[in-house]
């Protein structure tokens, strides 16, 4: 069950990061009625919120809800509620605590400054899940229970992921479009930029083939008509011809052959 429980909260949690960019360490607002019963019930405040929320979290209570605790007389809850950071509400004379704590949370409809609301009053409860966003804690005899998340929340994160699919879409279109155009604009200018540096390259490559291997073949070629003119023209020129046939397979088997120890190695080299 506890297992259960963490994963839910995990889960309820990562949502609230992840709609509505909650942070550590989590300000958690506990209203009065909340720290009356965790000190009657002498119920590890600290521990359970850090095990519920599953993060640093900071503890708050604002001025109202210090003064309802006042009025208890309950030193111990007061000792505890006083190392709370105090949220200045700016309320001159107390008003109702479930009132204030509603004040400060709901900012026209929005949760403004991503409150985690620890309070044992339903009726504040209900009201604070019709605003999106507002994690809901409240103490069940002896266990510290995350309300789920809320209709209002719930479609809220919905809709923020359907935002968020359409736009990474649409992103991804935009992207698309705005790299083809790019891709078209930077090859024009590649186009214009590479003529510079590769057109002397080419160049200089070509003249170098036209230029090298025309005397060498020429050489070649004039090099056996030489010794063939000794001979009778008409064989010469026949068995040049033979022979550079022969020269052709002879350069295509040299060419063959030294694939042949390669597949042998190969072949060693598996078996
Ligand atoms: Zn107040």
């Amino acid at each position: 069950m506890r297992q259960k429980r963490a994963k839910s909260y995990k889960k309820q949690m990562t949502i609230y990061h992840h709609t509505f960019k909650f942070r550590s360490p989590y300000q958690v607002l506990l209203d009065n009625e909340l720290v009356l019963n965790i000190t009657q019930a002498s119920y590890n405040l600290m521990n359970g919120l850090t095990k519920t929320i599953q993060g640093e979290i900071k503890p708050m209570i604002t001025q109202c809800c210090m003064q309802a605790l006042y009025d208890t007389k309950n030193q111990t809850a007061i000792d505890l509620a006083k190392t709370f950071e105090r949220r200045r509400c700016n309320h001159r004379d107390a008003i109702d605590p479930a009132e204030c704590i509603e004040s400060v949370v709901d900012i026209d409809g929005v949760n403004k400054h991503r409150y985690v609301v620890a309070c044992q009053n339903l009726a504040l409860r209900k009201k604070l899940r019709k605003i999106p966003g507002v994690p809901l804690i409240f103490m069940n005899r002896s266990v510290m229970v995350m309300e789920p998340l809320s209709d209002v929340s719930a479609k809220y994160s919905r809709e923020f992921e359907e935002k968020k699919l359409t736009a990474g879409l649409n992103s991804i279109e935009s992207r698309r479009k705005a790299e083809e155009e790019k891709g078209a604009s930077e090859e024009e200018s590649a186009k214009k930029k590479r003529k510079g540096p590769k057109e002397p390259n080419p160049l200089s490559i070509k003249k170098k083939k036209k230029t090298e291997p025309q005397p060498t073949t020429e050489s070649a070629k004039k090099k056996p008509n030489r010794r063939r003119k000794h001979k009778s023209t008409t064989e010469s020129e026949a068995n040049s011809a033979k022979e550079e046939d022969s020269e052709a397979k002879a350069t295509n088997e040299e060419a063959e052959k030294p694939n042949e120890p390669v597949e042998l190695s190969a072949e060693n080299e598996s078996s």
